[in-house]
């Protein structure tokens, strides 16, 4: 009768549904073959950052960063570190203790940068920034220390030394005037000196790969790389001096800041790229700019999801076939929704808790849907995290020249901290990848801003015993 017809079309329906949901997922489903080519790919673009030939126009910059070597514990002093880039700008204070009862104490405050300075003129976003430091110097009552300065600036930097920095080229949702192609510690001093109200020694430019790999390094000396997944995506490691064919010497190691974000600007990639990725690219700040990063990063996976669930809705398969206001804003899935919506303790009905706040009215095979997309977004991210993490571990293995390594891992980002699965598919993917490698994973506690004390710490010793 006319109930069994209704019944065998609803299923009709469902089974078309599903079909195409399927579809617009397969391509986030990477098989292994995929990611090992990844993963060999990454080694490439890194061999052509490090070659004085090749180095000039390679897509993966490789930067040296001046700093040869993790702290000793030796490190003592009161310093301040400022943290720009990461999801909060923060301006800290640094108390480090060495000897038998080593310790790092810290105080800091978190100021926020509006949108308008983040993309106004340098000036503007400098001035704003020594207007912070002021603040906080005047809250911790030490207004008129000298006290040396550590910048973690998580953008790109060419260096020529631990306390010279040129911006290569602004990332993730920064974009003010006239600072590429300048030194940014200058620029600060600059700022400094234009207010006029109180002088700081700015002693080292720390990405805060670099920062977070110290901070662990502080703990356990095998610690010989530092990752960030977070608003940005990128990875820094200990190279033989030998290796770094653009600065002189062949004596021991230097980290290396790869900025393996830009991994597929040359388009070695675009064969795993999907239209979501391409239309997240061009509604970017970068359009063409830092491909890999725009498929792993805090900053850009919500705006996958975003344009996968636009694509099904237009499809007639979500949210009745409505695109709503809130759905068109770019931005709204940020990583904190993204990982409460993958939460595996969260009941569905909670899931459309979720995304009715962020003003998107789901029924309940909606809400299944979106939680679907957001899995195969984020599982790809911590896949092609763990490729690229492999081509590291695996640089190091060959380096070292031995069967198995040992090494530890700094790792940072909200991302990696946040999300339920991000971690665990990343590590099982480096594990799948690079099998003679034991890779520990540890987590920085403030990576950025203890980092940036501890390398000031080291760079002003070494200093000292220079000038004497
Ligand atoms: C920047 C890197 C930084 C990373 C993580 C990227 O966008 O280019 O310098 O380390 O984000 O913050
Ligand atoms: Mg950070």
């Amino acid at each position: 009768g006319t109930g069994a017809a209704l019944v065998t079309a609803v299923a009709y329906r469902l089974a078309a549904q599903r079909k195409q949901i399927d579809a617009a997922l397969a391509p986030f489903l990477l098989s292994l073959e995929t990611l090992r080519e990844v993963k060999n790919k990454m080694r490439t673009e890194l061999e052509y950052g490090l070659k004085r030939e090749t180095q000039a126009s390679a897509t993966v910059k490789m930067l040296p960063t001046y700093v040869c070597g993790t702290p000793d514990g030796t490190e003592k002093g009161k310093f301040l570190a400022l943290d720009l880039g990461g999801t909060n700008f923060r301006v800290l204070l640094v108390k480090i203790r060495s000897g038998r009862r080593r310790s790092v104490q810290m105080y800091n405050k978190i100021f926020a940068i509006p949108l308008e300075i983040m993309q106004g003129t340098g000036e503007e976003l400098f001035d704003h920034i020594v207007q912070c430091i002021a603040d906080f110097l005047e809250y911790m009552g030490i207004k008129g220390a000298r006290l040396p300065l550590g910048f973690t600036f998580s953008f790109p930097c060419r260096q020529a030394s631990i306390d010279k920095g040129t911006l290569v080229g602004w990332t993730k949702g920064f974009k003010a005037t006239d600072c590429e192609g300048e030194d940014v510690v200058d620029m600060l001093r600059e700022a400094i000196r234009r207010r006029n109200e109180f002088d700081l020694d700015i002693v080292a430019v720390v990405n805060d790969t670099v920062g977070t790999m110290m901070t662990c390094g502080y703990e356990d000396p095998n610690c010989e790389i530092g990752l960030i997944a977070g608003t940005g995506s990128n990875v820094c490691y200990m190279e033989d001096m030998k290796n770094i064919e653009i600065v002189e010497g062949n004596e021991g190691k230097m980290c290396i800041n790869t900025e393996w974000g830009a991994f597929g600007d040359n388009g070695c990639i675009d064969n795993i790229r999907t239209k979501y990725d391409k239309e997240v690219d061009e509604g970017s700040l970068n359009p063409g700019k830092q491909r890999y990063e725009k498929m792993t990063s805090g900053m850009y996976l919500g705006e996958i999801v975003r344009q996968i669930l636009i694509d099904l809705t237009k499809q007639g398969l979500l949210f009745r076939g409505q695109i709503s206001e809130s759905l068109r804003k770019r931005g709204i899935f940020e990583t904190k929704f993204l990982s409460q919506i993958e939460s595996d303790r969260l009941a569905l009905l909670q899931v459309r808790r979720i995304l009715q706040q962020l003003g998107l009215d789901s029924t309940c095979e909606d809400s299944i849907i979106v939680k679907e997309v957001c899995g195969a977004v984020s599982k790809r991210a911590a896949q092609l995290c763990g490729a690229g993490l492999a081509a590291i571990v695996e640089k190091k293995r060959e380096n070292q020249g031995v069967e198995r390594l040992q090494i530890t891992v700094g790792v940072d980002g909200t991302l990696y901290k946040l999300h339920p699965h991000f971690s665990r598919v990343l590590q099982e993917t480096v594990k799948e990848l690079a099998p003679q490698c034991d890779v520990t994973f540890m987590l920085s506690e403030d990576g950025s801003g203890k980092g940036a004390a501890l390398i000031t710490a080291v760079a002003k010793r070494l200093h000292n015993v220079g000038q004497k």
